[in-house]
């Protein structure tokens, strides 16, 4: 936790911790965006008139190693402390093909089979390992969530409740469990101790094993204003060039990269012991030299993004006004992390917003927090008929679109908050 904040200096706050990755002092605001509760708890109908606490949400960037990431307020134990977790991957269509098409892909690839054993971390419903264990493949997940663990069981997949790191990876080695594929996606970021979760990777990985990890990618948040996937769960933001230092600095050498459309876009990289026989390809040395080429270790390629970001909010609300101002409805679709830091960075509630909709029956009759705006099913939509839906995961906005094309009947709109607001009719 940290230590006493330096006072009258609002509008930049010096931060009291260190880099999480290299120790260096953080000085250098990257984006501060007020204050909001955690993004995943979400408010039970009982609880609306109960406080909720709200911490700070300020981004930094360090000027040593240029890892963006959050001063330290929040403990997992807080974000996950009742063991539920209310984010169930088998939710998203699009991302349960995304998960399909990886496995095909990486089985073929590194010649996976059922000598071969694969370890998830973060493993949630077992969404992505289901897929291992329908090819005979054998597979731990590593799920610090119990209620996800419980229905990742069901699908077949075994499943450990517990956090990732050293001390989690020296049990492992200790049963003879070192994985030929050592694999996290959307992990990475949510990880406070970056050094001891790398570090347990590498103390894992079976001599000649490969590990891939799927993140988003800075570039693209900068690039693209996507400013609502800063929340407390993300506490580090990646360029390749940090994260391949990172992996480094603990034996890791990152082989190869690829960039995905996922999460707005993500990277996933392939990492192996340094002296392993995979060869580094094309594709490493090209996205090091783009970054170099963009300057993502210079201090300016930061220095503007808090007043895109400023921009972005006056520009939803000014929008919003004009239409309520029409006497249009507008609603929401969705109920995802970047919304929450969305509406309430924004200041956007009921004044704005009638209600949101999400197709996770655990988000459903719930209130987002902060916002307190109610979470219903995605049918309520067909009920109320309203004039604007707001995509929040403007990443799935083709999918969701899709399954709502009905609302065209009485001609609702669809609108897309980020990278700036856009109308589909
Ligand atoms: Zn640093």
């Amino acid at each position: 936790m940290t230590g006493q904040k330096t006072e009258g200096q609002p509008s930049s706050p010096a931060a009291s911790a260190s880099c999480r990755f290299c120790g260096a002092a953080l000085s250098e605001s990257f984006v501060d965006l007020g204050s909001s509760p955690l993004c995943q708890k979400h408010v039970p109908l009982h609880k609306a008139q109960e406080a909720e606490p709200f911490f700070p949400l300020h981004a930094y960037v360090c000027t040593e190693c240029y890892l963006v990431q959050l001063d330290e307020f929040v403990v997992p134990s807080e974000i996950f402390g009742d063991g539920e977790y209310a984010y169930f991957a088998s939710f998203s269509d699009s991302w349960l093909a995304h998960a399909k098409r990886y496995v095909d892909a990486v089985s073929e690839r590194f010649g996976l089979g059922k000598d071969s054993f694969v370890v998830e971390i973060a493993s949630n419903d077992g969404y992505l390992l289901q897929n291992f264990v329908k090819r005979g493949v054998p597979v731990l997940g590593i799920e610090p969530a119990s209620n996800c663990a419980a229905a990742a069981r069901e699908k077949g997949v075994e499943s450990r409740v517990c956090f990732f790191g050293l001390e989690t990876a020296r049990q492992l080695v200790n049963e003879g469990k070192r994985p030929d594929l050592l694999l996290g996606n959307n992990v990475l970021a949510h990880v406070p101790d970056v050094n001891d979760f790398v570090a347990g990777m590498q103390l894992l990985l079976a001599d000649s094993g490969v590990i891939t990890m799927e993140f988003p990618h800075l570039v693209r948040l900068i690039a693209e204003n996507q400013f609502d996937t800063i929340y407390h769960e993300h506490f580090s933001y990646f360029s390749f060039t940090t994260v391949r230092r990172i992996f480094a600095r603990h034996g890791i050498r990152l082989f190869d990269v690829e960039e995905l459309p996922t999460h707005g876009g993500s990277l996933r990289i392939y990492g192996c012991h340094q002296t392993a026989r995979h060869q580094n390809t094309d594709n490493v040395a090209g996205l090091l030299a783009r970054e170099a080429e963009l300057g993502v270790e210079t201090r300016e390629y930061y220095a503007s993004f808090a007043e895109k970001v400023r921009e972005t909010k006056r520009r939803l609300l000014e929008f919003l006004i004009q239409v309520k101002r029409q006497g249009k409805s507008v609603v929401g679709y969705g109920a995802p992390g970047k919304g929450n830091t969305l509406l309430n960075y924004c200041g956007i509630r009921r004044d704005f917003i009638d209600y949101t909709v999400d197709r996770s029956p655990h988000k459903q009759n719930n209130l987002l927090p902060g916002s307190r705006i109610p979470i219903y099913a995605p049918e309520k939509i067909f009920e109320t008929k309203p004039d604007y839906i707001l995509l929040l995961p403007w990443n799935l906005r083709e999918e969701i679109m899709s399954q709502m094309s009905r609302v065209r009947e009485w001609g609702g709109k669809f609108v897309v908050p980020i990278p700036s607001v856009k109308v589909f009719e």
